[in-house]
């Protein structure tokens, strides 16, 4: 298939107030991209990637937040270690949000979220986010109908109130399907490297698959918004589900156009001896 001129990130992004169907979704889809020269093409989105980072951090006020969202299995750890590896550790802050501690239940939702935030200079990268509140919370009524409901617009505001204040936003949804989860469920069984990633309890959630998949579908229906807008990633292939969120995030950063800053004082003629 030839190469699609059409840029991953207008093809993935789900547009603010659509209808997301992921029953009409390919997860295998790779959009004309070849596995072939994807190697190639993902180095030079991470180059890019590289570049960007470094300017960005250099610059130091701009703050950019990545969202990472997926079913189990999903590839939410190999995209921070195959994408997020082009960014210098130093600016690159990564939190994954576990089941609540009882201090983080104490609070309300986003107490924990809030705080962990990047700051000026950084990209922060949220493996797993506030979306758990609408999506294992929801599925497992961890909190009333009442209250849950009443998120989706809550994180719309919040998401708003980073971007007002100088955040960009920008989130990731890995979309596989049921047999490559079976598949990658079944090999941290099988592999002793991988033991440590499965949990029995893992098959359980698996059973909920409908029930997360019409989380997923809300979540991303109604939290795609122009100051915080998600993109559905087709993740069954790791090369293609790399190669679009490198890409999509180098665009998204290139449109900043962070510069190294000048210095303050004049170094013109300046010659260390
Ligand atoms: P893992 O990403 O495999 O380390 O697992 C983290 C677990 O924490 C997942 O099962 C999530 O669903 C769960 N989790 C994350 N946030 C919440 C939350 N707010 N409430 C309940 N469970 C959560
Ligand atoms: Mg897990």
């Amino acid at each position: 298939m030839a190469r699609t001129t059409r840029s991953l990130r207008d093809a993935l992004l789900v547009r603010p107030g659509m209808r997301v169907h992921l029953s009409g979704v390919d997860p295998s889809a790779t959009y004309g991209r070849e596995r072939e020269t994807a190697k190639a093409e993902l180095a030079d989105g991470l180059d890019r990637l590289t570049d960007l980072q470094d300017r960005i951090w250099a610059e130091g006020k701009r703050r950019i937040l990545v969202v990472l969202q997926g079913i189990d299995a999903a590839g939410k750890d190999g995209t921070i270690r195959h994408v997020m590896g082009a960014f210098n550790p130093q600016g690159c802050p990564v939190t994954s949000f576990k089941v609540p501690t009882g201090q983080e239940l104490a609070h309300d939702y986003l107490w924990r979220v809030h705080r962990s935030v990047p700051g000026n200079g950084e990209i922060g990268i949220f493996n797993r986010s506030q979306y758990e509140e609408v999506l294992v919370v929801r599925v497992h009524g961890l909190v009333p109908k009442a209250l849950w409901s009443k998120r989706f617009d809550q994180i719309n505001e919040f998401e708003q109130l980073l971007a007002d204040e100088g955040t960009t936003i920008v989130k990731f949804f890995l979309y596989i399907d049921r047999d490559e989860q079976r598949e990658r469920l079944q090999a941290r069984v099988d592999d002793p490297t991988k033991n440590w990633k499965f949990r029995l309890g893992d098959l359980d959630e698996r059973k909920l698959w409908d029930d997360y998949i019409a989380a997923y579908e809300d979540a991303l229906s109604r939290c795609s918004t122009a100051a915080a807008p998600w993109y559905v990633i087709p993740s069954n292939r790791k090369w293609f589900r790399n190669l679009a969120v490198a890409d999509i995030l180098a665009d998204t950063l290139d449109d900043l156009k962070p510069r190294y800053p000048k210095s303050a004082e004049d170094l013109t003629g300046v010659v260390v001896k």
